[in-house]
């Protein structure tokens, strides 16, 4: 490449890089589908292919790119692979992927509206969709934010922060909130870094409900101290949708701030047939969906929604001299900053935002339907193995089931075969203290056949 004079070359444009990254883009944007490669599993000291990487001069681009290429990029469990069925995976539509290439190089960023209103504007579109499929009025809306952990601890902060607003002189000094014994482990974390003490409710079946919320608040010593109650939309181990409505009655005569952490199964508010489980999540004060999870982005994007983003905007604005011309106090102003905890954060809505514009939202439903689909044949094919057992059916797209005679080392053994095989990464969890196979769903092109070949192996 060709430095003019005077220019720094770092910041002029090399044709040859651009081809040699584009290409890999494309090469990898068209494998399908996405092999599941190896994670941790790797055989060789990664520590030994970066030698000598980072030098003073600096290192050709395409010896570089070969490196990432050949040691690094297989050194991961992809998590776009439809054959991963563990934790939660992704699900990155094309379009989404595409646009976040230009979210990349356009340097696009959604701090204030002032430095990046069209963006913003974009962003708070599909903040719209997300909010309306919950059922919140107009005029609710919120950012997004890194992770469901990162709307969690921003939502939380407001309810916090507000309670004299809600409670008046009835205000805890010392407040806490409640939160199911099944609430991600996020949650407890969120209050952790807040100080708010959690306050534990026992669930009916792996359910938090109105009446055992009600409960544990009438009978704990603590409970007249509670601000704000936290309820699942879909928990990660299971899938289960916790009875939104009976909290929200609860939470309504308290007047508590009610959260919803649908960082996983909100995504299933797309979807008709499941849509009913949600109902109560319209009353919600704030809820958190990641689109990073079963809407199809690219990481890392989650929706923090707010029914009234005045209150979040009195906690979360900062308040300092060099951010004062951000508040210009524009009609449509919005700014992302004051709305969770953080201030300088990349577009990263604009990915979805594009994918919503070109796929449509029926394309949505239909991607979503596809997998509950799928889960509940996978179900029924479960039944249908003498040695397997299905814990419960399930209600959205996590899977648990037994193998009759495993113990732990059973199911770690089984798990590493399949992925030495390139067949699946499915990893086991526990459920009620016994280890059991966990599938989670949620990439269209997850068929049942795949499944049938897995499930095949544990014979
Ligand atoms: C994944 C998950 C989280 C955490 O979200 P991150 O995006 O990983 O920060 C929180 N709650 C639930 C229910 C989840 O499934």
């Amino acid at each position: 490449m060709d430095v003019p004079v005077g220019r720094n070359p770092m910041f002029v444009y090399d044709e040859q890089m651009t081809d040699l990254i584009f290409d890999y883009c494309r090469w990898r944007l068209s494998l399908d589908p996405v092999p599941l490669d190896y994670g941790g599993a790797w055989d060789e000291p990664l520590s030994e292919s970066l030698e000598g990487l980072i030098t003073p001069e600096g290192v050709d681009a395409r010896r570089v790119m070969e490196v990432f290429d050949k040691k690094l990029a297989n050194a991961v469990v992809s998590v776009d692979s439809p054959r991963f069925l563990s934790f939660i995976p992704a699900a990155p539509a094309k379009a989404a992927l595409l646009f976040d290439m230009v979210v990349a190089c356009s340097s696009l960023h959604g701090t204030s509206w002032i430095e990046a209103a069209g963006p913003v504007a974009a962003e708070n579109q599909a903040l719209a969709v997300l909010a309306d499929v919950a059922g919140l009025p107009e005029g609710a809306g919120g950012c997004f934010v890194a992770g469901g952990s990162a709307g969690n601890l921003s939502a939380l902060m407001v309810a916090r922060d507000t309670a004299g607003f809600r409670m008046g002189d009835r205000a805890p000094e010392r407040p806490v909130v409640a939160i199911s014994e099944e609430a991600h482990s996020s949650v407890g974390k969120a209050l952790h870094v807040l100080g708010v003490e959690p306050l534990l409710v026992p669930c009916d079946d792996h359910r938090l409900t109105g009446s055992l919320l009600e409960a544990t608040l009438s009978s704990h010593p603590r409970g007249g101290d509670a601000v704000a109650v936290v309820a699942t939309g879909g928990t990660t181990n299971a899938g289960i949708i916790d009875d939104l409505a009976g909290v929200a009655d609860v939470a309504e005569a308290r007047s508590l701030w009610f959260h919803v952490d649908g960082a996983y199964g909100c995504a299933a508010l797309f979807a008709p047939s499941v849509r009913e489980r949600f109902a109560g999540i319209e009353r919600v004060d704030s809820f958190v969906v990641d689109p990073h999870k079963w809407l199809f982005s690219p990481f890392d994007c989650a929706a923090l929604i707010y029914r009234n983003p005045q209150l979040a905007k009195a906690v979360h604005s900062q308040d300092a001299s060099y951010l004062e011309v951000m508040h210009t106090g524009a009609p449509e102003e919005w700014n992302p900053s004051d709305y969770a905890f953080h201030l300088t954060r990349r577009a990263r809505g604009m990915p979805l935002w594009f994918s919503l514009a070109v796929n449509g939202t029926d394309a949505y439903r239909d991607a979503v339907e596809e997998v509950l689909i799928t889960t509940q044949e996978v179900a029924d094919l479960i039944e249908s193995m003498p040695h397997l057992e299905l814990v419960r059916r399930p209600e959205l797209s996590v899977v648990l089931f037994r193998r009759m005679g495993w113990e732990r080392a059973d199911y770690e053994a089984w798990s590493a075969q399949l992925l030495e095989h390139q067949l699946g990464f499915v990893v086991h969890t526990t459920w009620e203290g016994q280890p059991v196979g966990r599938l989670a769903l949620l990439h269209p092109d997850t068929s049942v056949e795949m499944i049938a070949e897995i499930l095949a192996s544990t014979a």
